[in-house]
């Protein structure tokens, strides 16, 4: 017997047809260095609709790849539905990437059109002639006096827009590629992941239900996540699909603008990675704001930075976990009701895990090589492996030797976690990061937590550094707070209590800064370099 239902395609057009249609009157605002822009939902459609007529109009080919290089603003979200929704793909260039990156991922991913934001536009017209198919740039003006080439590739986004018609956005079949973005690549090329049009509206659904960030009409969601870093986390789909009012930083992403615009906005729901927030904190301590819920992750969440929060803004970080691969949200940090009661220690504790899958993500801990499943006692660690409607089952065209997906069909994520007996997810680290000491691994993710929970300390990240004798042992790098001096010894003194002797530092290292990668997270991979050579006693 069939279901007798009707098939109604997921498509990202019924996402972008909702807001049209019942959250018109909704704000979106912008914060661009010439000063904010206000715009409503209404608005935006009228847009989008016309931006699908530009893409007519310059000739963009059927499932033509439609490059943008931007902030997050109300013009990157006219792209974000007006590519797919007239059947072509977006693709986000990541504004930091160094060039010869950019290069590869533009031609990798064959874009045909680019469209820039002003304020960048010096780190991409360089590149222009190295990005073969690229036809047309398309400067979107938020402010600034970076000089727009005089060259007939070079159009003006305003201009289009304004001469454009309005299109029917028709697209039916829910398996066709509704946008792409390529991971940073930590190691070898980039790599491209392909969202489907219902990978897209499934991963909306889990991102505005409660146990992901539960965004809803009553909000208003700001995403620091860079749109051009794995989708904004969902966000700009799940914010029109629930009527939820948006603020955009543009590129105003400095620690203060950000806390200032929170507050000036009333935004109720922002999310990003632990740096931004660690950034943010002493900007948002003591002030007024209607902040609900910060969703975090990215990265490890360190539990002193979340406990700061709690303390000093009043609300907690909420811990996500996902990739690039899974769209990327695919684990959350939930306190269920038996934790009400639950002292804040306990709870502190618990919001530090990567938490529970959200419904439709499946995982699993297995060794990595013969895929053995591993207990559920939170001890046993394993390479985390997910399977699930918005997690990829290949990249895009990938380099030989490169394998996402195992031969059962599960999504390797190179990550190294345990999971408690309801399969609660405890980020270990990722297998590149762990430190293999005389046989034994050792977690950098728990060194961190431990020795960030030092009132002196700002930043911690731990890496392995060569040992004659023990092959690897960890090196902790310190960022100390303003004004504060502590030795070495007395971060080994407080870390002592907190974790197995064999886990101690070999040293402290302080220093100004974390080197970070291009999203905002610590790069473990400059810091190795930077220390190769350390010296160690044998
Ligand atoms: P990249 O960091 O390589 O640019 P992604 O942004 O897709 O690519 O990052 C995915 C990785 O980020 C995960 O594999 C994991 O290592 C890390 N990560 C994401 N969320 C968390 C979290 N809550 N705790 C620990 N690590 C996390």
């Amino acid at each position: 017997m069939r279901g007798l239902m009707q098939d109604v395609p997921l498509t990202v057009d019924t996402i972008f047809r909702h807001a049209e249609q019942h959250h018109g009157d909704v704000p979106i605002v912008t914060n661009n260095p010439s000063g904010k822009v206000r715009t409503t939902y209404a608005e935006w459609a009228d847009r989008t609709r016309r931006l699908g007529g530009v893409l007519d109009t310059l000739g963009v080919s059927a499932e033509g790849r439609v490059g943008t290089f931007a902030w997050n603003s109300a013009r990157h979200l006219e792209l974000y539905f007006a590519a797919p929704c007239t059947g072509r793909v977006l693709h986000t260039l990541n504004v930091r990437l160094f060039p010869e990156q950019l290069t590869y991922i533009a031609n990798h991913a064959e874009d045909e059109v680019v469209f820039v934001d002003r304020t960048v536009l010096p780190l991409l017209w360089p590149l222009i002639d190295t990005m073969t198919t690229v036809r047309h740039v398309v400067v979107m003006d938020d402010g600034g006096d970076n000089e727009v080439p005089d060259d007939p590739r070079v159009l003006d986004y305003e201009t289009l827009l304004a001469d454009a018609q309005p299109v029917e956005f028709t697209t039916t079949d829910e398996n066709a590629a509704a946008s792409m973005c390529y991971t940073s690549g930590t190691t070898g090329n980039p790599k491209g992941v392909v969202y489907s049009h219902r990978s897209t509206v499934l991963h909306t659904m889990a991102v505005v239900s409660p146990n992901g960030f539960g965004i809803g009409v009553e909000d208003v969601a700001m995403p620091i996540v860079p749109m051009f870093h794995a989708n904004a986390w969902g966000i700009a789909h799940a914010a029109p699909a629930s009527g939820a009012a948006m603020v955009f930083p543009g590129a105003m992403m400095q620690p203060q603008a950000l806390a200032d615009l929170i507050i000036d906005e009333g935004v109720t729901f922002t999310a990003g990675v632990p740096t931004i927030f660690q950034g943010a904190l002493p900007h948002l301590a003591g002030r007024t704001h209607r902040l609900r819920k910060i969703g975090c992750g990215g990265s490890a969440v360190p539990k002193a930075l979340s406990e700061a929060y709690r303390e000093q803004v009043g609300l907690p970080l909420y811990q996500a976990w996902g990739m690039t691969e899974t769209h990327p949200v695919a684990s959350g940090g939930t306190l269920s009701a038996r934790w009400a009661d639950a002292d804040e220690g306990a709870k502190a504790e618990r919001r530090a895990r990567a938490g529970l899958p959200l419904f439709g993500v499946l995982a699993r801990i297995v060794d990595a090589d013969t895929l053995e499943e591993q207990p559920w006692d939170d001890k046993a660690t394993g390479e985390l492996q997910v399977r699930g409607p918005w997690c990829a089952q290949d990249y895009y065209r990938p380099d030989a030797g490169v394998e996402l997906a195992t031969p059962d069909g599960w999504m390797k994520t190179g990550d190294v976690a345990a999971m408690d007996e309801n399969g609660n997810i405890r980020i270990a680290d990722r297998t590149k990061d762990l430190i293999k000491s005389g046989g034994e691994w050792i977690s950098s993710v728990d060194l961190e937590n431990a020795i960030m929970s030092h009132p002196a300390v700002k930043e911690a990240a731990v890496i392995a550094i060569p040992h004659p004798k023990w092959d690897e042992r960890p090196l902790a790098c310190v960022v100390l707070r303003e004004g504060e001096t502590v030795t070495g010894q007395e971060i080994i003194d407080h870390i002592t209590p907190l974790v197995a002797k064999w886990w101690l530092p070999e040293a402290v290292e302080f220093i100004d800064e974390v080197p970070k990668t291009s999203v905002g997270k610590f790069s473990k991979k400059d810091l190795r370099s930077r220390f190769a050579d350390y010296p160690v006693n044998d």
